[in-house]
């Protein structure tokens, strides 16, 4: 069993779409081990999103995590960081295949509804992001 950081982002909880993207995912076989809903701070934030710190899209980036709530979710399934980042599709729901939760609700390469750890090193330093060890069920 693996474990991967899913997020649905602030325009999820916009849209009032999260009930559909959460269904998706259990009928996909995920289980849910931890769930929380929290606005991000821009120091929270900041630090999830460290590795894009040098990118031109950065700050706008941090501006949209934080613009309203979010929930994070800790996912377990055998090959879980791999089959989610298949079940939400391309970054840019342009580029994103049929059937994924990118392609169904995204607008755009920025408000893409949802993140997902992208290697099995990241998801556990992500997880405890949002997670300690007391959380999960
Ligand atoms: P995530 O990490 O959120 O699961 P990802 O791994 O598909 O997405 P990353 O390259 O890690 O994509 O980018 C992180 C997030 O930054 C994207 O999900 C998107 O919200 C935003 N982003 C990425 N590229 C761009 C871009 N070129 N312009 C604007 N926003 C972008
Ligand atoms: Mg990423």
């Amino acid at each position: 069993m693996q474990r991967t950081l899913a997020i649905l982002k602030p325009d999820c909880l916009e849209k009032r779409i999260q009930g559909k993207v959460i269904q998706h995912i259990l009928d996909a076989g995920f289980e849910i081990r931890g769930m929380k809903l929290l606005r991000l701070s821009r120091e929270s934030a900041g630090r999830f999103y460290e590795i894009h710190k040098e990118k031109p899209f950065y700050n706008d980036l941090i501006d949209y995590m934080t613009s309203g709530p979010v929930i994070p979710i800790c996912l377990e399934k055998e090959n879980a960081v791999a089959d989610f980042r298949k079940l939400i599709g391309a970054t840019n729901p342009a580029n994103a295949e049929d059937g994924t939760i990118r392609k169904l609700y995204a607008e755009s390469i920025e408000r893409n509804i949802v993140h997902g750890s992208d290697s099995p090193e990241n998801a556990v330093k992500e997880i405890s992001h949002f997670f300690t060890d007391g959380d999960f069920i």
